[in-house]
């Protein structure tokens, strides 16, 4: 496997440095996988590196796994980030990746362009397949790998690092098909899951009792810019350094496994709203519903709920039973 970073933070190779049981060196171990280069965690030189490349692009080494972390940025002509002998690295990913059984993209700058192609966008920066939710990017809306399959879009940002071992592991058993990729690409394992799915506000959710602002115990969604009802990963199933997520840490979720989350319009703390409502509802249920609902959750909502919903902490406790009290 041969990892490169791009037009990125380096966040997402961070992340995958936190896995846990096992740790990303004994897991990569266990499923056979060698690390022929990583930035992070290779100690190579650069003439070690540059003749590493020479022998993946003459073919006298297999490419298995081509790895892009960060976005291809294709403005002037790949100027923006070239490698030590004047090669774009734009051209360089595109080499290896005609060369690669699977081309992994880690991260949504790899797979859509994220954060790096949010704004104006002047270095040019695109996913390798994706231009933002619209096919295309660096390789082409076409593009397929030897092994026959797309790009594998474990985007995220960062992404989860158990996201990256379980696809690696999925590769190296052979087993990673199309049908395990939703429509932009994403390992269904994780995609087909929603952030709301676990969440621990969900009792504040059932009867829309609301945070006001980070940080407070309600649900985040009607006022601090939730997207967790319409964001496709499993953050609250599958918890973040063995314990938490964005919205048990009391923000909200950002929707960052999605292809424009970088460029939402509006301020990331912010819900947007018509006529009171917010814009952004579940997209699998009719908005006339969810404002009958709505409205009737609030008229029912429990006088504890409600006013722990702009607390950070429980102030009001669940009440016993009559039964139950001496
Ligand atoms: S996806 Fe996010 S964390 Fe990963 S490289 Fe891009 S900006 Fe950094
Ligand atoms: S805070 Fe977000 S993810 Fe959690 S229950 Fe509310 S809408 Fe769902």
């Amino acid at each position: 496997m041969i990892w490169l970073q791009s037009g990125g933070c380096g966040g997402c190779t961070l992340s995958l440095l936190n896995a846990e049981q096992p740790n990303v060196l004994l897991a990569l171990e266990d499923m056979d996988i060698d690390i022929v280069w990583h930035p992070t965690l290779s100690e190579a030189s650069l003439d070690e590196v540059s003749a590493c490349l020479e022998q993946l692009l003459t073919g006298e080494a297999p490419v298995d796994i081509l790895c892009l972390e960060g976005s291809v940025m294709t403005g002037a002509a790949g100027s923006y980030h070239r490698l030590p002998n004047g090669q774009s690295m734009a051209s360089m990913i595109t080499q290896l990746a005609n060369l690669a059984d699977y081309v992994v993209a880690v991260g949504t700058c790899a797979a859509y362009g994220g954060i790096t192609a949010s704004g104006d966008n002047l270095t040019g920066a695109v996913g390798l397949m994706f231009e933002g939710s619209q096919l295309g990017g660096a390789l082409g809306g076409a593009f397929v790998s030897k092994s026959g399959l797309p790009v594998i879009n474990i985007s995220g940002c960062p992404t989860h690092p158990d996201w990256v071992l379980d696809t690696f592991a999925l590769i190296a058993a052979n087993k990673l098909t199309h049908q395990d990729l939703d429509p932009l690409g994403r390992p269904r394992f994780y995609a087909d899951r929603l952030v709301h799915h676990g969440c621990d506000k969900n009792e504040f959710y059932e009867f829309k009792a609301s945070a006001e602002a980070p940080g407070q115990m309600g649900c985040l969604m009607e006022f601090v810019g939730c997207k967790g009802t319409q964001a496709h990963a499993d953050c609250n199933i599958r918890p973040w350094n063995g314990n938490g997520s964005c919205l048990t840490g009391g923000y909200p979720c950002i929707n960052c496994t999605s292809p424009d989350f970088a460029d939402p319009g509006h301020a990331f703390f912010e819900t947007p709203k018509v006529a009171g409502f917010p814009v952004g509802l579940p997209t699998d249920m009719p908005k006339a519903w969810f404002v009958a609902l709505s409205t009737l959750s609030k008229s029912a909502t429990p006088n504890r709920v409600k006013a722990n919903a702009t607390k950070d902490r429980i102030t009001v406790a669940p009440s016993l039973p009559e039964s139950k009290k001496k």
